[in-house]
């Protein structure tokens, strides 16, 4: 399939090669013509399955032609970053069609998004927040709306908009195009969609497929010893840049300090870093100045980094899907990745959690001197040595330290399949996670 059967005015037919993009992606695909016809689409994906281009380009195809100077199609994001991102991504395929953009958030001043609605605006990506407070002070009208996308509609509950959203609902058009997209399909989403789509057509991209690119694997490790594995892992890695997931603010500035300290080119990302910050943070990683980012959960959804070799989960995330989010900065735009994860004895419930929505058991990997053996077995009276090389006793995996600096696949003897060695292949088998009482692997 390619992008000619959908009959993009030239322009744009030019933008989307100067993108690389050779042929449509399966939502691009599903969700394209019914855009351009003008329904109303319900789109269950993930972010890196190129969902921003399949509203963007029947977007930009439709405003080419009509009226300029209004706000004709508005994008309800739930983060900045995204905002950003989904602006970018309008400025590249809408380039030499005279339509223009602005991005509208808070944490920067209004000025500069008030003169920007003065020159004239046919594209308006927005936070709720602040595209409220532009529309309660009369800065924007929005009754010329003619397309309206709500983007990451999961996000955006999760981060209490929903109220928002419905007042902003009373600010445009009945009658008008609603694309919302959503990584799942909760009750409360499914309402919002009930609410504000009109005999919307469901285009659902497959979850697994993306995450088929990315090898997944659990480091065993004490809490303390988290920023020495860290270090380790750093220091092997040759290919892309790293992405490293902390659960506080404070834990990511700090681990963020610790890196720069040991020489790694790295910055966090978290919510108490001003907007201007928060986008150098984010550029630098992105043009290559920071090879590691160490960010809150802040950017674990939408954020478009294609270069992301791997994600580190220092600290599990405090739910199931978060850690899809997280691991989803990974893989993208049909690239190799691999996301890995530190876990303690705290972390049980989660693990467990993960690998019923994986729906897989995710492999155990250990580094000599950084893995759990000492601790679990703290408590039980000393044995006699076993030999260096994993080992199965009574069913359950025993994994033992190695060699400084080899890594071992839990419960695969002699094989060498860690996931650094098999890029782009799910290392994790594909069963349901088992009801096993250790998370660890390590045959209690
Ligand atoms: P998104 O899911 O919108 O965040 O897009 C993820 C990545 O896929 C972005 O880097 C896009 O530039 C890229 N992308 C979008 N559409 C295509 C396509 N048809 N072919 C290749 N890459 C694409």
């Amino acid at each position: 399939m390619s992008f000619t059967q959908f009959q993009f005015k030239s322009q744009i037919a030019a933008n989307i090669e100067a993108c690389g993009y050779q042929a449509p992606t399966p939502i691009q695909e599903q969700a394209i013509p019914k855009v351009l016809a003008g329904k109303d689409v319900l789109g269950l994906a993930q972010t890196g399955t190129g969902k921003t281009a399949a509203f963007a380009l029947p977007i930009i195809q439709r405003l080419a032609d009509g009226p300029r100077g209004k706000v004709r199609a508005l994008v309800v994001a739930p983060t900045r970053e995204l905002a950003e991102q989904i602006d970018q991504s309008f400025q590249e395929l809408a380039k030499g069609t005279g339509l223009r953009t602005v991005t509208v958030y808070g944490g920067v001043g209004k000025g500069g998004q008030i003169q920007k609605f003065k020159r004239g605006v046919e594209v308006v990506i927005a936070c709720p927040g602040r595209l409220l407070d532009h529309v309660n002070c009369k800065d924007l009208d929005l009754s010329k709306v003619e397309t309206l996308v709500l983007d990451e509609a999961d996000q955006m509950f999760d981060m209490g908009f929903f109220p928002d959203i419905r007042r902003i609902l009373k600010h445009v058009p009945r009658q008008r195009q609603t694309l919302l997209f959503s990584a799942t399909m909760p009750a409360d989403i499914r309402k919002l969609a009930e609410e504000t789509l009109t005999n919307p057509v469901e285009v659902r991209i497959n979850l697994e497929k993306p995450l088929e690119l990315i090898s997944q694997a659990l480091y065993p490790v004490a809490q303390k010893q988290k920023t020495a594995l860290l270090l380790h892992l750093l220091k092997e890695t040759t290919d892309g840049s790293t992405l490293v997931f902390t659960r506080t603010k404070y834990g990511a500035k700090n681990l963020a300090k610790k890196l720069d300290k040991a020489g790694y080119k790295a910055s966090d990302l978290q919510g108490n870093m001003s907007q201007n910050q928060r986008q150098r943070a984010l550029t630098g990683f992105r043009d290559g100045e920071f090879t590691v980012l160490v960010a809150t959960d802040i950017a674990a959804r939408g954020i478009d980094v294609s270069r992301v070799g791997q994600v580190i989960n220092f600290d599990l995330p405090a739910t199931a899907e978060a850690y899809t989010h997280r691991i989803g900065r990974t893989g993208r735009a049909q690239r190799s990745g691999r996301a890995v994860s530190f876990i303690c004895h705290d972390d049980q419930v989660m693990v467990r959690a993960i690998e019923r929505l994986q729906g897989m058991t995710l492999d155990r990997l250990s580094v000599a001197g950084f893995d759990l053996v000492d601790e679990v077995e703290q408590p039980r009276p000393p044995r006699a040595p076993r030999p260096a090389s994993s080992q199965r006793a009574g069913g359950k995996r025993k994994v033992t330290t190695q060699r400084s600096g080899e890594q071992q696949r839990s419960g695969t003897k002699g094989q060498n399949t860690s996931p650094r060695n098999r890029p782009g292949k799910s290392v994790g088998r594909r069963r349901a996670a088992t009801n096993s009482s250790n998370i660890f692997g390590l045959g209690s």
